[in-house]
């Protein structure tokens, strides 16, 4: 059923770390080999091996509109018609600034970049710049790109400072990251009573999608925005994968809460490596050339990837996230009862185009309660939903995504195909 899969992983392991460009591929916690992809359409996802699947992935959440949507595919063609990269400035840019001003207003000026992680990078140096503090809070189990600073673990105990979560990342930097768990006002105000003269900002995901899905508990936010005003720390949005998924004005539109700065990515480069900081123009005026701290880059605002960023932010409506709404309400009605019907208990969280499941009674709230979630079954049901013609994101620790161009009959279909992987892996 994957010989051609099989086969070209054995080739790409012998030339790149992990047979992959980006470990979350591997399928390292559901199976052997990661699918090989020949192309996809819509909500389809086809592999080499002519197997087609429903895809809940979507490229790990920027294809809100589905594959190759047809304006997008021509908004890139008719760009690179016109020349690939100039470095130099073109208009699309400022369409491009605008819009996203337009629809997060919080955003007073922004700066394009060509991933999440380069937008949290900057974001930080800017806010540290920018305060003249040195430290950064950020949650347990967010997830914030590879930079240095971020990839940090939790010390002993709430409110320590971090430790390295991978080798190559300098104990000295990890000493300026502290890390408290999500959700949880107590460990926040206790960083806050230890730390607070030097924390820069708190960066966080508004609502966590790196730890599956999992939302701020009610006054959360708000909690976060005051502790951090109080204290004279930025407040920064990581919206990567919020941004435009979770609301039309992204999930600080959707909460009603003001961050000082936001990183997006993912949707706004409607599949095309993009990346955006942004927030409050006093701030945002510090970065380079405008004031003085650096950031830059030969490919950001590349006319291709703005291209189509616009054609997919212009084509999101509010209906659409009515629609998104309506499917989730769907898959979420008939998940429950499927898992119910097979005696296995099942969390589901939601926000916007996001849903999570776990394989727990739950509540999930945080990172630990999100690895109470059965690893093994959901390995099991990985693999027999792929069977099935359904294709997550390949870990329990990643939300699925919705497009416009999913349908109430791919929804069915879905829950078609886990009732049938249930029966296969519990005999139930
Ligand atoms: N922030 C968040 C919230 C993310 O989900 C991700 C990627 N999953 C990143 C940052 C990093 O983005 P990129 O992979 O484009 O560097």
């Amino acid at each position: 059923m994957y010989n051609k899969s099989k086969e070209l992983y054995a080739k790409a392991v012998k030339v790149m770390p992990g047979g992959v460009n980006s470990p979350a591929r591997a399928f390292k916690s559901v199976g052997d080999h990661p699918l090989f992809i020949d192309h996809a359409k819509g909500s389809r996802l086809y592999d080499v091996d002519g197997n087609s699947y429903i895809d809940y992935s979507l490229s790990f959440g920027p294809l809100i509109l589905g594959h190759a949507d047809d304006k997008v595919v021509k908004s890139v063609q008719d760009a690179a018609v016109k020349g690939t990269s100039f470095g130099a400035p073109t208009e699309l840019e400022t369409t491009m600034a605008e819009l996203v001003m337009e629809r997060v207003p919080s955003i007073e000026m922004v700066r394009m970049v060509s991933s999440g992680t380069e937008a949290t990078l900057a974001a930080l140096r800017l806010a540290r710049g920018y305060t003249g503090k040195n430290k950064i809070l950020k949650f347990e189990g967010c997830y914030h790109g590879h930079s240095d600073s971020l990839l940090i673990k939790a010390g002993s105990g709430v409110a320590t400072l971090g430790l390295p979560d991978s080798p190559g990342v300098p104990e000295g930097t990890a000493k300026n990251t502290i890390t408290v768990p999500y959700n949880d006002e107590r460990s926040l105000t206790e960083a806050f009573d230890k730390f607070g003269d030097d924390i820069a900002a708190v960066i966080m995901e508004p609502v966590a999608g790196n730890m599956g899905v999992v939302p701020p508990v009610e006054g959360y936010l708000q909690f976060v925005r005051d502790i951090t005003e109080k204290n004279d720390s930025l407040l920064i949005f990581d919206e990567v994968m919020t941004g435009f998924r979770v609301g039309y004005n992204s999930a600080q539109g959707h909460f009603g809460i003001t961050p000082d700065l936001t990183c997006l990515g993912k949707v706004i480069g409607g599949g095309l490596p993009v990346g955006a900081y942004g927030g409050k123009k006093e701030i945002m005026e510090r970065i380079a050339p405008a004031g003085d701290i650096y950031q830059a880059g030969t490919l950001s605002g590349n006319p291709l990837a703005m291209s189509a960023g616009l054609a997919t932010l212009s084509q999101l409506t509010p209906d659409s996230y009515e629609y998104f709404g309506k499917l989730a309400d769907q898959l979420e009605a008939g998940l429950k009862e499927v898992f119910a019907s097979h005696d296995t208990p099942i969390t589901i969280n939601r926000a916007g185009s996001m849903i999570g499941f776990f394989l727990t009674e739950g509540p999930v709230t945080d990172f630990d309660s999100a690895n109470s979630s059965d690893l093994e079954l959901f390995r099991a049901m990985y693999q027999a939903l792929l069977a099935e013609g359904v294709y997550l994101p390949p870990s329990q620790f990643e939300g699925m995504f919705l497009s416009t161009k999913h349908t109430e009959e791919d929804i069915q279909m879905t829950i078609n195909a886990f009732d049938n992987a249930l029966s296969k892996v519990t005999g139930k």
